[in-house]
């Protein structure tokens, strides 16, 4: 369902974030993109629904090529496109049902004065959302006062407004404890296997990789350097990935 073709990032200031990456997800995949702070992960799915523009290569959602496509072309693209943030990204003084409402109009700029008008049938959306992620009774709280974990949960059910085909999501778990992270990967995994959501979730720990991922992608200093099972990866692929210098620190 995704194809990417020797996708390179170099950022304006001269720094080569991803180098010729090449690689295809088939539809239904859950796959990890591990590697050190710095290593791409960011650039590399921002890529996908061009947050950040490809500097060259060609990426495909099915058989629409998203690199190239004109603005009407690329929200539609995006509309396809669920993404689920490190720092939540959701609107700190409007509500939780609001938060999850504006999921209808996509994830970009989502400005709090825009006047929302949504259909009941959307409304009826966002309270089923609100309650698959255990969070109804929330509807009427301002976001900001939920805690991380809550929070990342409304942008969950956010990006299931937009009944999306795939998940990118950039480290939805790094501002997290161990536990809330579990709870946040486990709704990641049920949309996933239940809803058969393609999973593009970029994990600092590769524990979490192994307990949630089909396949694991290794980025280092932008290229890649590992695709496989979680399994496949032994003290020398680790190595490989994180450097000969990395300690080995693992959340249970
Ligand atoms: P990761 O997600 O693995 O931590 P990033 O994709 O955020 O990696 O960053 C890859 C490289 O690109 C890093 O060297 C980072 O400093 C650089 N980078 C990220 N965003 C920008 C930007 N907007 N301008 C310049 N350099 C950037």
């Amino acid at each position: 369902m995704l194809r990417i073709e020797n996708l390179t990032k170099v950022y304006p200031d001269g720094t080569v974030a991803l180098v010729d990456v090449s690689l295809e997800v088939p539809r239904g995949q859950f796959v990890a993109v591990i590697g050190l702070s710095g290593a791409g992960k960011s650039t590399f799915l921002r890529c996908i629904n061009r947050l950040v523009e490809p500097t060259s290569g060609r990426i495909w959602l099915g058989d629409v090529e998203v690199t190239g496509a004109e603005p009407a072309e690329l929200r539609l693209i995006r509309r396809r496109v669920g993404m689920i943030f490190q720092q939540f990204n959701l609107v700190k003084r409007c509500s939780v049902m609001t938060n999850v409402l504006s999921g209808r109009l996509g994830y970009l700029p989502t400005l709090p004065s825009l006047l929302y008008r949504f259909r009941p049938e959307d409304i009826a959306d966002a309270k089923a959302n609100l309650e698959r992620v255990g969070l109804l009774e929330k509807a009427r709280q301002r976001a900001d006062t939920l805690s991380g974990g809550q929070q990342q949960r409304v942008g969950i059910a956010r990006a299931l407004m937009q009944k999306p085909e795939l998940i990118l999501a950039d480290e939805p778990v790094a501002s997290l404890d161990p536990a809330t992270a579990h709870v946040v990967l486990d709704e990641l995994e049920r949309m996933n296997k239940q809803d058969g959501m393609t999973i593009l979730c970029n994990l600092h720990f590769l524990s979490l990789a192994r307990r949630y991922a089909d396949r694991v992608i290794g980025l280092k200093a932008g290229r890649l350097v590992f695709d496989g099972t979680p399994e496949e990866i032994d003290d020398a692929r680790f190595k490989e990935i994180y450097g000969e210098e990395a300690i080995r620190v693992e959340v249970a």
